[in-house]
């Protein structure tokens, strides 16, 4: 429209050239002010138009945020992702190797949860899932990042963290688990506690994320081996 519009301007000015008729002058005239006000109208709906438009890219833009957040999150108990893990502790690592510093990790996994989930029914032990995150996410820093690893299993990635840090971390997550007695929701029945161990890692500068996700989870199988409920770095 704004072409067509360029158009009949230019072919009125080519018109009005040399004219002297006042009423052909006056044709021309009309001609300009009916497309003028055509023009004006159709700019005032563009307007309304782009109006709409700007607020759609403003509600796409807050729902990509809450799909992003949510492609990162544990859809179970709400906390990080094995994917969100993943870019966490190539970061972190990345991070290290640039500017070095201590970087650590703890792998965990519950204790004879198949066993609990037989005797409780897997409905409890999801709740338990939950709980066992809550503990984790309330035992981190913000710069931590607490994550669901695996089915039952779970890792905290500490930057800037010593490993007696991370170690005494892991101890006292560990102390707050076996420590709760766990009761059904709807009957209020006892059912026990559980028990985690876990697995504590530092970063080796130059080794590879496999390795020392490795090496966590060497520090967990020993601590399975040594009879469950502690940790091993
Ligand atoms: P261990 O002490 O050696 O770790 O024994 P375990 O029984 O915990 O280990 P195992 O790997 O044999 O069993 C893991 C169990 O975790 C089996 C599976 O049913 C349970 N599990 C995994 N994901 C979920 C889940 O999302 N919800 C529930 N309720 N259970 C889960
Ligand atoms: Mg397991
Ligand atoms: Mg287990």
């Amino acid at each position: 429209d704004a072409e067509e519009f360029s158009t009949t301007l230019a072919d009125s000015a080519g018109s009005l050239d040399g004219l002297t008729d006042p009423k052909a002058i006056g044709r021309v005239v009309k001609v300009l002010a009916e497309n003028t006000q055509k023009m004006i109208e159709q700019n005032a709906s563009l307007q309304e138009k782009l109006e709409v438009s700007s607020q759609e890219v403003i509600t796409l833009k807050e729902n990509l945020v809450d799909v992003q957040k949510e492609a990162m999150t544990d859809g179970l108990t709400g906390i990080a992702n094995r994917k969100c893990f993943d870019i966490s502790i190539r970061r972190e690592v990345e991070r290290v190797m640039k500017n070095p510093g201590p970087l650590c990790l703890i792998l965990t996994d519950i204790d004879h949860f198949k066993k609990f989930n037989d005797t409780h029914g897997h409905q409890t032990g999801d709740h338990v899932l939950r709980f066992v995150a809550t503990m984790l996410q309330r035992s981190v820093k913000s710069v931590d990042t607490a994550a669901r690893y695996g089915g039952e299993e779970f890792a905290v990635i500490l930057p800037n963290t010593e490993l007696d840090t991370a170690m005494a971390l892991a101890e006292s997550v560990r102390a707050m688990v076996a420590g709760k007695r766990l009761r059904k929701k709807q009957t209020g029945a006892d059912i026990g506690s559980i028990t985690l161990s876990l697995g504590v890692a530092k970063f080796r500068t130059g080794e590879s994320i496999a390795a020392f996700v490795k090496r966590a989870d060497d520090g967990l199988y020993q601590a399975k081996r040594s009879g469950r409920n502690q940790v091993v770095a």
